[in-house]
């Protein structure tokens, strides 16, 4: 039995309710206290809606019923996200859970594409992926368990109501003993000798008095930052969008199973669908662009009526200088932020509650368990913070200040790598962690037009008339594979994963 017999977790936003249902699930049985605090008053941050597959897993480890959680949360599928004016003006690609087309003698099915591709002969990327092509036909299926088959080799996430989802665990956190309190921390009890907190103190005068803290308060950072002060690493120089603007709108035509992210001037702008609405923001550096410039793209480019008033929130990329501080482990928003180009907080909260599990203190809290924990989430964020930032330099875009700032950007070294080393010959440096694999970087690389001067050599031992043959091959299975899909709304209907109060799929679309 551990010496940690009480946590005391603040905040009920997503990070809140799935480090709570998690540590419940995973500790009801050694008899941890768990304890909740949360301030209705304050509210959550009321947004992050798309996801990366690794949600799935997360759910599945906790119990829940697919159908049951997608209906309760107003869920949709995700195949991927299509990026559009990106790498041009004009342009559009999806980067997909999924690899492309299928291996072919343990080499890269990309290096093929790029042979036929400089003989002028490939058709585009995108069609020798099954779920690119079900994702642009607006359809969707469970991925099949034939490792040989075309539709078998992808992944899928959701895109859900994040509050739904904060309720929905809420509910099965309680269900397992969590105790859960309304109220606002207005003081934090530090220990005069150790510097830990001993406790939280709620408007109410009460107290909550624990071993170990998981500060889920958000942007504010209640534990790790007002009463630790661990400071934060700013990556703006970086990542320097600073603001968005979040508005929920009336879903118009097709339920389509994947988020869009449209490059804007100063910014960017997401559409996420969900069953019963559709979410929208636009990220943007205020720098280059007035908030009132910044809402007017926004809300003139709606694709139905607003169905509440628009939201202001601001950020500063970066991540905190510790994760974990003391008793007090930060994850969620008071543990760092990137901007949600790529759907990845959640998923670093994620990486955050799994790697506290696999931390959890023994007996005392030992410091190597904290150095541990504190170099991988480190990593995670550095990986993450390379991946968005390729989609801000691999481009040709020049036509506005924001674009012009990341052409004349010196990158990080972790990101100079990796675009040198493709840029030779199409290989991507594997990082030992990180979430985005090789398929993905493929899909932004070649999305956004960054072509390798040159192919692995090995592929020239196969003549360019098989190669086009084999790639013909895919492209005809990958067309038939997904014309015996069914659309995302027929599939929600026989999952049992359709909500009731889902307008479009009440019209049968
Ligand atoms: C513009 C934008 C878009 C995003 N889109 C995505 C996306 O598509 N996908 C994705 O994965 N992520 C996205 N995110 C990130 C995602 O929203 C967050 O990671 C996620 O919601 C978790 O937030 P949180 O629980 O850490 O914080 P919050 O939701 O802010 O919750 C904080 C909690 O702490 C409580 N609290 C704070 N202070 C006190 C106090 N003093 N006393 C008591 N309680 C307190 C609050 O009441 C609340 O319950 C986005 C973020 C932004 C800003």
């Amino acid at each position: 039995m551990s010496a940690i017999s009480r946590i005391c977790i603040l905040g009920g936003g997503t990070a809140g309710w799935m480090t709570a249902a998690a540590l419940s699930n995973k500790f009801k049985s050694l008899g941890l206290e768990i304890t909740l605090v949360e301030s209705d008053q304050i509210g959550t941050v009321g947004v992050g809606e798309a996801t990366l597959p690794h949600i799935r897993f997360f759910n599945q480890a906790l119990g829940i019923d697919e159908p049951t959680f997608m209906k309760s949360t107003e869920a949709t599928f995700k195949l991927g996200i299509e990026f559009c004016d990106w790498g041009q003006r004009g342009d559009h690609y999806i980067h997909p859970f999924g690899d492309y087309g299928l291996p072919l003698d343990d080499l890269d099915f990309h290096q093929f594409w790029l042979k036929l591709q400089k003989a002028g002969q490939a058709r585009r990327l995108s069609d020798y992926s099954y779920p690119i092509v079900a994702a642009e036909n607006g359809r969707f299926q469970i991925p099949g368990d034939d490792p040989n088959k075309i539709g078998s080799n992808f992944g899928y996430a959701y895109q859900f109501d994040s509050s739904l989802y904060a309720r929905f665990l809420r509910s099965y956190s309680e269900d397992k003993g969590v105790r859960r309190l309304e109220g606002r921390v207005v003081d934090v009890d530090l220990d005069s000798e150790s510097g830990d907190v001993n406790s939280v103190k709620l408007e109410d005068g009460s107290r909550v008095t624990a071993d170990l803290f998981v500060d889920c308060s958000g942007f504010r950072g209640v534990l790790i930052e007002q009463a630790l002060e661990t400071g934060y690493d700013d990556w703006s120089q970086w990542l320097p969008c600073n603001r968005a603007i979040a508005v929920p709108c009336e879903s118009r035509g097709e339920l389509l199973p994947f988020t869009r992210a449209t490059a804007r001037t100063a910014g960017w702008q997401w559409r996420i669908p969900l069953q019963h609405r559709t979410g929208n923001g636009h990220v943007y550096w205020n720098e280059f662009i007035s908030d009132d410039e910044a809402a007017h793209q926004l809300m003139s480019s709606l694709e139905g009526p607003a169905l509440a008033e628009p939201k202001q929130l601001f950020f500063k990329t970066g991540r905190r200088k510790k994760f974990w501080n003391r008793n007090v482990v930060s994850i969620g928003l008071s543990a760092g932020f990137l901007e949600p180009l790529e759907s990845t907080s959640i998923h670093l909260i994620q990486e955050g509650i799994t790697s506290l599990i696999e931390l959890f203190p023994s007996q005392t809290i030992n410091p190597l368990d904290i150095a541990e924990y504190n170099d991988r989430m480190a990593l995670n964020f550095e990986r993450v913070r390379d991946f968005l930032l390729l989609h801000y330099v691999a481009t040709q875009r020049n036509d506005s200040e924001m674009w012009r700032y990341f052409q004349a950007m010196e990158l990080p070294a972790s990101l100079q790598e990796k675009i040198a080393a493709w840029s030779s010959r199409g290989y991507v440096l594997k990082y030992e962690f990180g979430v985005f694999l090789p398929p993905s970087w493929i899909a932004v690389m070649l999305g956004q037009n960054l072509l390798p001067t040159d192919h692995d050599p090995r592929i020239d031992k196969y003549p360019l008339a098989d190669v086009k043959r084999r790639l013909d091959e895919i492209d005809q299975e990958t067309r038939r594979a997904v014309e015996a899909t069914p659309t995302q709304a027929e599939f929600l209907r026989r999952h049992g994963a359709a909500s009731a109060s889902a307008p479009i799929l009440a019209n049968g679309m």
